[in-house]
């Protein structure tokens, strides 16, 4: 058996050999990309080189981590389809083609990997004669074995000449390995079973695109003026193929996480459930590992939903429990010698699992006969859409339960639609929701291609021209006031909106116009100025002036290098296992979240809150240093945000020998600068992830100053010395303390005392001693104590019913005496008359009763029957 990992080194050591910088994994999480949520292709990360933005690498190869979900459903019941996975590719931009790429690809798998020739078929686009012709006369594969396959299958994007999208396009060859027969359980009616088939004989183990055309409107393809290779092999497939197992979940890099799928759940075959239970812990490990944490919307959404599936499946084979947890230390040790990063990241994976299986089955628990109820009565998608954002159950939740009730589900596009409605009138839309920025014009903004220098380290003023302009997500030429528009500078020193500190505000002045920069945003290269034209006109080209508003920039800055020392004296304080997991930095406060899985004691906080400070007081000065190499940077030890973002050149900012960030933004020059940081809340945010918020600078102070200030006010109402305050609080406390012990004494004895005033005003109705009266301002807390003391001091035959008010609110105690229930006269039976006259509902037991109504108006009538009420009861007995 030859081993997925060995396959992976070999494959990147071939093309190493090939003249391919080796480009290490690309995070899960594209950071830089809004609008993608997970990696889910190996040229992801080398978008800018293929668009021709990037020109420092002209070939790599690469083993890239990916996750997809639209074939979430397929997982487990087939042979190949994984969540996550792992992706090998060799690249060309705009160097070597077709011929180098077919002729290494041949030879990896049949010289490097020893795959027998004749198991090897190959397709390609019906119109490609050069792929075709290499395939034949160069390589030597028999003409029987390769299949020509139309724009559907063999073109990428599929079917891109008749239908589009416009741009970079080409033709794909692919390689196919023959089993020599269909898949187990399966027979082939196919005739010529060829690669395609459906019937598991073949299996498609690499993809060669070559991008070579770009498509125009009216569906013609003149070439492209840089030709790119982007090659996709998946891993695991490959690993099956070249040791002549079916399936990816024989090979070594699932199996084992099979194997203790199989111990935990109990199973006796390795069934779809336990497949797909398999493939969904291994994902959801690595995730948690680039930074995912579940929660309710984007990313950590998915986490969710790919968590509560596996243990779905798991409650299928009757594991109740949580036990996916017990699975992270398989796939850990599966994954390690690919991945060694992963088994420092356990314990905290496993954490954040196991919170999340059991808020799960705490979910479960809580909101099943809630859910069942709704699907009793017919769920429609506006109650759907309520049970999501009032219990937090997502649709698949509520689908699944529907499913094994066999009970209608409304459309997904219903529920969707019936959610936005909810979350609009409730305003409670999610962050990723909310980035509407990021969905809409992000496209627009890439296509302009433009790459905006910034120039707002050094200066906050400069001069530049304008180099686009976007009007409702179209390019204009030009804007008249009053107009808000998107405007891209050739050069800015208005920072744009990333790494969590937020964009610079200011003024672009052209000859003829003024503009107002509200925000600025960044898309990849691109810097975008979220503007109002407040008076004249500009147009693209015209020369401004761009001035940056100076104190909220410094206010940010400070916020966001204050961010760096708390980092530091985080991780100095609490340990390395500590990371950051977000930020945001705003001009008037700072957030800083990290993963931790328990609250952080008073006196750590303090501690850390101390260690930001000192550094404040020393004055360190902080360097930004450019264009440094990323093998450099990683010698350093410098902190990359989720572990591994790429980037061959990034810039560094280090705080003396304490922090090193790769960092984009902007830095004080001194840590001096910062002036002082408060902490005013640590709380947290996700299961795993706890936040801090503080503040530096003036708002530090003034907040400081404000607490001063309550403390002197405190201090001056209480008369004692601010450092007597405490004693003077105790003192208080206690005061209160005897006199509510005092209060209750008195009040006992004030009924006890009006008791026996009552009991001598009592109403004799055929020998039963009556007490009818209403108390002013007693609830029935106090009614009821009244009743207590009455019925002490009363004999035997005697009713007592008392009324009272407070807050609007009425209430009637009835107490009688347990001689009274063979005459017929019980507690119960007097309350459940007089309760309709109050229009409210009473009960209790036989000797006491109460009830309660909204109308003070109609207690008299209801005191007014008692007596009248004894009378017709005792009547003749
Ligand atoms: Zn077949
Ligand atoms: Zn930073």
């Amino acid at each position: 058996m030859i081993s997925g990992h060995q396959i992976r080194r070999q494959f990147l050591e071939f093309f190493a050999r090939q003249g391919h910088p080796v480009v290490p994994s690309a995070s899960l999480v594209p950071e830089d990309d809004p609008t993608l949520l997970f990696t889910g292709a190996g040229m992801n990360q080398f978008k800018d080189y293929f668009l021709g933005r990037r020109k420092d690498l002209r070939q790599a190869a690469s083993c890239q981590k990916c996750f997809r979900t639209p074939d979430l459903e397929q997982v487990g019941k087939t042979a190949s389809h994984l969540t996550f996975f792992e992706m090998l590719g060799n690249f060309s931009f705009g160097g070597y083609f077709k011929r180098e790429a077919i002729a290494w690809g041949w030879e990896f798998l049949t010289k490097e990997l020893a795959i027998p020739a004749e198991k090897l078929w190959i397709t390609v686009y019906e119109q490609d004669d050069e792929a075709l012709g290499i395939w034949r006369d160069v390589v030597k594969v028999p003409a029987g074995r390769i299949v020509k396959l139309g724009a559907k299958d063999n073109f990428w994007p599929s079917n891109a000449p008749a239908d589009g999208p416009n741009g970079p396009c080409g033709p794909c060859s692919e390689l196919h390995y023959d089993y020599g027969e269909p898949s187990p359980g399966n027979t082939c009616r196919t005739n010529p079973c060829r690669p395609g088939c459906p019937c598991g004989r073949f299996v498609e183990v690499w993809n060669l695109v070559f991008t070579q055309f770009d498509r125009q409107s009216d569906g013609s393809l003149p070439p492209l003026p840089a030709k790119n290779i982007d090659t996709g092999m998946g891993l695991e497939r490959l690993t099956a193929v070249v040791n002549g197992l079916r399936t990816n979940f024989d090979t070594d890099l699932l199996k084992p996480i099979v194997d203790a799928v199989l111990v935990e759940t109990r199973a006796t075959t390795v069934s779809p459930d336990v497949k797909a239970i398999a493939d969904h812990v291994r994902a959801l490990t690595m995730l948690i590992a680039a930074g995912v944490v579940p929660s309710n919307d984007g990313r950590g959404y998915v986490a969710r939903m790919l968590l509560r599936k596996a243990a779905r499946h798991g409650r299928g084979l009757g594991r109740q429990e949580p036990f996916l947890v017990r699975l992270v230390p398989a796939v850990v040790s599966t994954m390690a010698p690919g991945y060694p990063e992963l088994a420092a990241q356990r314990e905290r994976i496993a954490k954040v699992v196991l919170v999340e299986e059991e808020r799960y089955q705490q979910t479960l628990i809580e909101k099943q006969p809630i859910l069942e109820g709704e699907l009793r009565k017919g769920l429609t998608a506006e109650r759907a859409a309520w049970l999501y954002d009032t219990h937090g159950l997502p649709y698949e939740e509520i689908e699944a339960v529907a499913q094994a009730a066999r009970a209608a589900m409304p459309p997904r596009a219903q529920f969707d639609q019936a959610l936005a409605a909810l979350q609009v009138k409730s305003k409670t839309a999610s962050g990723f929701s909310g980035a509407v920025f990021a969905q809409t014009l992000t496209g627009q903004i890439a296509a302009l291609g433009l790459t905006t220098a910034f120039v707002g380290d050094a200066a906050l003023e400069g001069k530049s021209k304008i180099a686009a302009i976007l009007q409702d997500g179209r390019p204009v030429e030009t804007l008249s006031a009053p107009a808000q528009a998107l405007i891209v500078l050739e050069a800015t020193p208005f920072y744009g909106e990333s790494g969590g500190q937020l964009g610079d505000q200011g003024m672009l002045t052209a000859e003829d116009g003024k503009l107002v920069v509200e925000d600025t945003k960044r898309v990849d290269a691109t810097i975008v100025h979220v503007v109002r034209l407040v008076e004249g006109r500009v147009k693209v080209h015209d020369p401004v002036t761009a001035v940056v508003d100076p104190a909220r920039r410094r206010q940010v800055t400070r916020n966001h290098t204050a961010t760096h020392l708390l980092h530091a004296a985080l991780r100095a304080i609490l340990g390395h296992q500590v990371h950051q997991a977000g930020s945001l930095v705003a001009p008037d406060r700072l957030r800083f979240d990290f993963t931790s899985s328990e609250p952080i004691a008073a006196a750590r906080l303090r501690a850390i809150e101390q260690q930001v400070n000192g550094w404040v007081l020393d004055n360190v000065a902080v360097q930004v240093h450019h264009d440094v190499p990323m093998a450099k940077a990683k010698e350093l030890g410098a902190l990359m945000f989720f572990g591994d973002k790429y980037g061959d050149r990034v810039r560094v900012v280090t705080i003396s020998e304490f922090s090193k960030e790769l960092c984009g933004g902007t830095h004080l020059k001194a840590t001096g600068e910062v002036g002082v940081l408060t902490i005013v809340d640590e709380g947290s945010v996700a299961s795993g992830v706890r936040r801090i918020e503080a503040l530096t600078g003036e708002a530090a102070w003034a907040h400081l100053k404000g607490a001063e200030g309550q403390l002197l006010e405190l201090a001056q109402q209480l008369k004692a010395p601010r450092e007597q305050l405490g004693d003077a609080v105790e003192r208080l406390r206690q005061q209160a303390r005897q006199l509510q012990q005092e209060l209750e004494r008195l009040t006992l004895k004030n009924a006890q005392q009006q008791a026996q005033a009552l009991v001598a005003g009592a109403t004799m109705v055929n020998g039963v001693r009556v007490v009818v009266q209403t108390v002013p301002g007693a609830d029935m807390g106090r009614l009821r104590q009244l009743a207590d003391a009455l019925r002490a001091q009363s004999a035997a035959g005697s009713v007592v019913c008392l009324g009272g008010v407070a807050d609007n609110a009425v209430s009637l105690v009835v107490g009688t005496s347990a001689d009274l229930a063979v005459r017929g006269i019980t507690a119960q039976a007097l309350i459940a008359r007089l309760a309709p006259v109050l229009g409210g509902r009473g009960g209790g037991r036989p000797d006491f009763a109460q009830a309660g109504g909204r109308d003070p108006s109609k207690l008299p009538e209801a005191l007014g029957q008692v007596v009248p009420l004894v009378e017709e009861l005792t009547k003749g007995r």
